[in-house]
C-alpha cells in the first residue's frame, strides 16, 4: 500500500510500504476512506515530538471501512464504517476505567498506549491501518454523519472540548478567550457554546482565522499582532480579565499571553503541544488563585459529541476548507502548512 512516511525532521514521503496485518486478536484492519492533517503532525515534522522515529507512518485521524477483524473482536465486523479515535484504549486498565484513555496502561510495544497512531505505531495517513484494541478505540459512523464530520471527531472536536472547554471549566456567563484559531482552537470555541459563555474571544495572528472564528461561535476577534491586543481583550471584560483563557498554539509566547489576560481565580487551559519549556512567574502569579490545566485528549466525550454532530446541534461542516485525494497528500501538507496564505483550516483527504 501507499502511506505518508516520516523520515526525520522536515522529511516525509508518500511511498510504498507493506500492508498492515492483524498482530493481536483484538486488532482490526481498516481501509482509510478519509483522513486529515493535524497541527500535531506539523509539530512532529518540526522535530518537536522526538518519540516519533524515522519510518513511522504519520496521522491519527480517520474514517474507514473494516476489512479484517481479529479473533477476539465480536462487536465489529468486516464492512462496518468506523471513526478511528486518535487515542487507543484497552478499556480494562485502571486509567481506562476512569475514562482517562490517554493514559491507558496496556502494552502495545511500549508500556502505556493512549495516543499511539502516527506516534508510537503506524498511523492513518495511509491506504490501510492496523487498529489495536479496536472494540474500545473506534466509534461506528452513524447514518447521516459524513466522512468529513467523522474525521473531526477523531481528534479536534474532543480535544477542544475536553482539554480546552471542560478542563477550562467554562460556565454559563463566562468570558472565554481562545488563543490560536486553528482547527483545535476553533473546536474549543464551537464546543464552548454548549456551556453558555457570554463572550468567546478569538485571538490569532491570522486575520482570516480571526474572521472565520465567527462561524464557530466566536463573538469577538482580536489580532495578536496589534500592539494593544491585551487592552482590546481587557475591554471585552469587566477590566479584570477573562474567566477562561484557552491556549491552542503550543509556543511559550501564547502560554504567557494566557497568563496576561486571565482574571484572578480564572483558569488557563493549555491545549497546545509544546516543543520547549515555558517560564512560569510564580512569584507574581501565586497570589492570583489561577487554575492551570493541560493534557492529552482522552476522547471520553467523543460519543457525546458524535450524537450532537449527528443531530446537527454541533455544526462541524465549516472546518473543512480543502479536499484532496489521499495520493495528493504532499500537496495537502503544503497547503495546510501555509494556512495564512492558503486560508486552510482542515484539509480532507479522501481515498
Ligand atoms: P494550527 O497550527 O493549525 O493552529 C495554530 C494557530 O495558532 C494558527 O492559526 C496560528 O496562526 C496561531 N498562532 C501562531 N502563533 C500565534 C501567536 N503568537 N498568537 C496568536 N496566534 C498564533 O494547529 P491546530 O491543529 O489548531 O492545533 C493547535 C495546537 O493544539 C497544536 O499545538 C497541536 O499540536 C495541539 N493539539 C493538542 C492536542 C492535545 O491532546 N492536547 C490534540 C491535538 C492538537
Ligand atoms: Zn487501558
Amino acid at each position: 500500500m501507499k502511506a505518508l512516511v516520516y523520515h526525520g525532521p522536515g522529511q516525509k514521503s508518500w511511498e510504498d510500504v507493506p500492508d498492515p496485518v492483524i498482530q493481536k486478536p483484538t486488532d482490526i484492519i481498516v481501509k482509510i476512506d478519509a483522513t486529515t492533517i493535524c497541527g500535531t503532525d506539523l509539530h512532529i515534522l518540526k522535530g518537536d515530538v522526538p518519540a516519533v522515529t524515522e519510518g513511522r507512518i504519520l496521522g491519527h485521524e480517520g474514517v474507514g471501512t473494516i476489512t479484517e477483524v481479529g479473533d477476539a473482536v465480536t462487536t465489529l465486523k468486516v464492512g462496518d464504517r468506523v471513526i478511528l479515535s486518535c487515542v487507543s484504549a484497552c478499556g480494562r486498565c485502571d486509567y481506562c476505567k476512569k475514562g482517562v484513555y490517554s493514559h491507558c496502561r496496556a502494552d502495545e510495544g511500549a508500556p502505556g498506549i493512549g495516543w499511539i497512531f502516527g506516534h508510537l505505531i503506524d498511523g492513518t495517513q495511509a491506504e490501510y491501518v492496523r487498529v489495536p484494541f479496536a472494540e474500545t478505540s473506534v466509534h461506528k459512523l452513524p447514518e447521516g454523519v459524513s466522512d468529513a464530520e467523522g474525521v473531526l471527531l477523531s481528534d479536534i472536536l474532543p480535544t477542544g472540548h475536553e482539554i480546552g472547554v471542560q478542563y477550562g471549566n467554562v460556565k454559563p456567563g463566562d468570558v472565554v478567550a481562545v488563543i490560536g484559531a486553528g482547527p483545535v482552537g476553533l473546536a474549543a470555541m464551537l464546543t464552548a457554546g454548549l456551556y453558555g459563555p457570554s463572550r468567546v474571544i478569538a485571538i490569532d495572528l491570522d486575520a482570516n482565522r480571526v474572521e472565520e472564528a465567527k462561524k464557530f461561535g466566536a463573538t469577538d476577534g482580536v489580532l495578536s499582532s496589534d500592539p494593544d491586543w491585551k487592552e482590546q481583550v481587557m475591554a471585552l471584560t469587566d477590566g479584570l480579565g477573562v474567566d477562561v483563557a484557552i491556549e491552542a498554539v503550543g509556543i511559550p509566547q501564547t502560554f504567557t499571553m494566557c497568563l496576561d489576560i486571565v482574571r484572578p481565580a480564572g483558569t488557563v487551559a493549555n491545549v497546545g503541544v509544546h516543543g520547549t519549556g515555558v517560564d512560569l512567574p510564580l512569584d507574581t502569579l501565586w497570589i492570583s488563585n489561577i487554575v492551570m490545566t493541560m493534557g492529552l485528549v482522552n476522547t471520553n466525550t467523543t460519543d457525546i459529541l458524535l450524537k450532537m454532530v449527528a443531530s446537527k446541534k454541533l455544526d462541524a461542516t465549516p472546518f473543512v476548507s480543502h479536499t484532496f485525494k489521499l495520493a495528493d497528500i504532499l500537496e495537502a501538507y503544503d497547503v495546510f502548512g501555509r494556512a495564512a496564505e492558503t486560508k486552510a483550516l482542515k484539509v480532507l483527504l479522501t481515498a
